[in-house]
């Protein structure tokens, strides 16, 4: 970067200090990752200079010749990947692409079913204070409070007394499968449309480590940029050619201008990756890192939201340790391991004070770590979290620090020079 460098050197030198900084600390949030050499390249390239509103052979500015090919490839190794008829690459993120879901299919004022927010739900799955949860009307679901788990009885109650025109399902902070073919018949009974958003574990259904939403939901919503490994964009997908149709024209002309072409060749250039041998083996040494990290939390006597995982997340109740979930996360954060403070279900504190974390596996097994290195991550965290609850942390974080600076170093992060 050495034009930066020069034309911008203080910026030059944040990016490289946020380099280091990812490099250094063991990057636990769970809808982080590390993106390849290869898909950090595609992102820094011309494409950002080309304007190309509209679909392949359908634009409305000349010069189409190569951004049409890069589009097409990007949709069809979408369709590879996922096992779907169609898909729209444009979205500029998982949100805007839940809002063209909406805008697809209801109208202002009707009702969506979701999971509300604080059991693991997203903003844009109908909570009040987004444009979801204001111009429509939303119904929520939660999770039981002896299993911690989505209750499909309640579920179908609910849908049958609101009769809602949507349905999502999947979420944000969810540890467990999601029962699409229960969420799909449950959405037939009541006439309504089901979105399967994925966002969070579209990358452990393209590796086959957790079930596929493909002929059960409607619509497929997921972002490109969490366990997917790719840039920061999003793609909607469908198997029927009417919603297909619906889809493509609430993105663009109902929600966007043009599509954001460097974005879309990175997406191409991720999921040509996903689709090699290596990434199923990421995804499945995912889960079985999840699994390892839940185990030596729980024999650590940390409480964990439904009892451990299925997936690559994991959501800690601190009440037990005796702390709240932020300044948990803030002296982590000192000792070099990211995570983020997050509300549990059924939560007496405040969303901005919550009482729990969230973890997951991505970025550690994007570096090669495995379930020996998990185990030992558990135990630094008990051991920063056990020491802040007492009041007396300040030794403990920079040994901790300490050594997790020596095992980063020994496993380099993709991407990262
Ligand atoms: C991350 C996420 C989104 C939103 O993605 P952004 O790119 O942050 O807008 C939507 N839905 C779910 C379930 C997510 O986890």
């Amino acid at each position: 970067m050495s034009s930066l460098a020069s034309v911008d050197p203080q910026i030059a030198e944040l990016i490289k200090a946020e380099e280091r900084r990812q490099s250094d600390t063991v990057k636990l949030i769970a809808s982080e990752n590390y993106v390849s050499k290869a898909v950090l390249e595609a992102t820094g390239t011309v494409l950002t200079n080309k304007y190309s509103e509209g679909y392949a052979g359908k634009r409305y500015y000349e010069g189409q010749q190569v951004i049409d090919q890069i589009e097409s490839l990007a949709i069809e190794r979408a369709k590879a990947v996922f096992g779907v008829n169609h898909a729209n690459v444009q979205p500029y993120s998982g949100s805007p692409a839940n809002l063209a879901v909406y805008m697809a299919f209801l109208q202002p004022g009707d009702t969506v079913m979701g999971m509300g927010l604080p059991f693991g739900g997203h903003l844009t799955h109908g909570w009040s204070v987004s444009a979801t949860g204001k111009w429509f009307n939303p119904v929520r679901y939660g999770v039981r409070k002896d299993t911690g788990r989505i209750d499909l009885d309640e579920v179908r109650q609910l849908a049958l007394e609101h009769r809602p025109k949507l349905i999502f399902c999947g979420g944000t902070a969810i540890p467990r499968t999601i029962d699409f073919e229960g969420f799909a018949s449950i959405a037939r009974e009541v006439g309504a449309v089901l979105a399967a958003d994925i966002a969070h574990i579209a990358g452990l259904v393209a590796g086959g480590a957790h079930p596929s939403p493909v002929g059960h939901a409607d619509v497929i919503s997921t972002t490109t940029h969490k366990t997917l490994r790719g840039p920061r964009g999003a793609m909607l997908m469908a198997t029927s050619d009417e919603h297909a149709t619906a889809l493509n024209k609430a993105v663009f002309p109902g929600l966007q201008g043009g599509p954001h072409n460097h974005t879309t060749a990175a997406i191409a250039v991720a999921l040509h990756e996903a689709a090699q041998p290596a990434f199923r083996d990421y995804a499945h040494q995912v889960v079985r890192n999840a699994k390892a990290l839940a185990d030596e939390l729980s024999s650590r006597g940390f409480d964990l939201v439904s009892g451990g995982t299925d997936n690559h997340l994991i959501l800690l109740d601190l009440t037990p340790k005796g702390i709240g979930g932020k300044p948990a996360a803030q002296a982590l954060d000192r000792a070099g391991l990211e995570t983020n403070y997050n509300t549990v279900p059924f939560d007496t504190r405040k969303p901005f004070d919550p009482s729990g974390i969230r973890i997951g596996t991505p970025s550690v097994t994007s570096r090669g770590m495995g379930e020996t290195e998990m185990r030992q991550i558990g135990a630094w965290m008990d051991e920063v979290v056990t020491a802040v609850a007492k009041g007396d942390a300040e030794d403990v974080i920079r040994r901790v620090h300490h050594e997790v600076s020596e095992l980063t170093s020994q496993f380099p992060a993709p991407g990262l020079s």
